[in-house]
């Protein structure tokens, strides 16, 4: 499998590569320079289970803030650059554990290896991104359009200039918004090399379609054993993208714990408020470090049997419901008292 087989790199105190657990990225949507502000909302994903976060880094007084941001945070940090390097040195200077660059936008040679420089000095990983929205005019025209195959030219090109300047302390990313090419893409590229990959669609869209896409592109991608870190893209609370990306990695099995929610699609039996208690239900289980199946079904005719594969489930009946253990009813309930009734079992649950 590609990802068993990738070069291991360190990003602050987290490891990926090398068949290490594929680590949860997002980005921070506020102004970098708000270090309060910046630093609550690394605090509110990390809590989410945000492994690795990223802050852009547009000017002097964001790469400073990183300084005391770094300080107030849990998780390994991720200046992302555009354009100049300047701010890729500062970045590190001022404690990012790692950079992400596009080389092609840093400008000359001599740009990028002064970025090199101080990268090797600090032994700081770089990532090498490349976005298809931004593909060089001589590869579209290469491949008569934006295509897989540009990118992942585009992508190792880059690659080569870091590697020419004795630096191998790499990690890429390519990506699309077309999912299909996307994946397309990091087939090719995991054939042509070992460094790790950050997998994600970009720009997927709002919570809805961005959740689609990135379930579809990421599921396919990290199936065939690619990707060693991974962002879904959301326009809008990156919590939510944390949320996803774990739901993501458990469906797929490439990560255990924490509490799974099965719910039943509701039907003409149902004689409860079911949405708003599984909508309920799932915030409420957040915080628990139990892995274990809940089931949260809509009636007593089909839900005790439908929650079978659960290990503790309530279901609906009229004006009283019913608590079930693998499938087997355990007591009934009055309808208003389940949600408290399936909180204190967790509560009270023995591993
Ligand atoms: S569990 Fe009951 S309410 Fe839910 S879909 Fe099945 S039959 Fe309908």
């Amino acid at each position: 499998m590609y990802r068993d087989n990738t070069k291991v790199i360190h990003i602050g105190d987290k490891v990926i590569g090398g068949g290490n657990p594929i680590l949860i990225q997002s980005m921070t949507n506020t102004k970098t320079n708000d270090v309060a502000a910046t630093v609550a909302q690394i605090r509110r994903l990390a809590e989410a289970g945000c492994d690795i976060i990223r802050c852009t880094v547009p000017d002097m007084e964001a790469a400073q803030a990183i300084a005391q941001i770094r300080k107030e945070i849990s998780i390994p940090l991720v200046a992302d650059i555009h354009f100049d390097y300047k701010m890729a040195i500062a970045a590190m200077e001022n404690g990012a554990d790692k950079i992400r660059i596009n080389p092609g936008n840093i400008g000359s040679r001599e740009k990028v290896a002064e970025v090199v420089k101080v990268a090797k000095e600090r032994n700081i990983p770089i990532r090498v991104g490349v976005n298809s929205g931004s593909l060089e005019k001589e590869l579209v025209e290469k491949y008569s359009g934006v295509t897989a195959e540009g990118i992942v030219e585009s992508a190792l090109d880059k690659v080569h200039i870091i590697e020419d300047l004795d630096y191998d302390n790499m990690v890429i990313s390519i990506k699309s918004s077309d999912v299909m090419m996307c994946v397309r893409a990091h087939e090719l590229l995991a054939d042509r090399t070992q460094y790790p990959l950050h997998v994600g669609i970009t720009e997927a869209g709002t919570v809805t379609s961005g959740n689609i896409k990135s379930a579809v592109g990421l599921g396919i991608i990290l199936n065939k054993g690619i990707g060693d870190t991974i962002r879904v893209s959301l326009t809008g609370d990156p919590v939510e993208e944390v949320k996803s990306a774990k739901l993501i990695l458990r469906t797929l099995g490439l990560r255990k714990g924490g509490i799974e929610v099965v719910s039943c699609p509701t039907c003409g039996r149902t004689n409860i408020d079911l949405i708003g208690l599984a909508n309920q239900v799932e915030t409420m289980v957040q915080g628990y470090d139990l892995d274990i199946k809940v089931a949260v079904m809509g009636c007593a005719v089909n839900g005790p049997g439908e929650a079978k594969e659960a290990d503790i489930g309530i279901a609906g009946g009229i004006g009283e419901g019913l608590l079930i253990k693998k499938g087997e009813i355990v007591r009934k309930v009055p309808e208003s008292e389940l949600l408290s009734t399936l909180k204190y079992e967790l509560d009270h649950w023995k591993v």
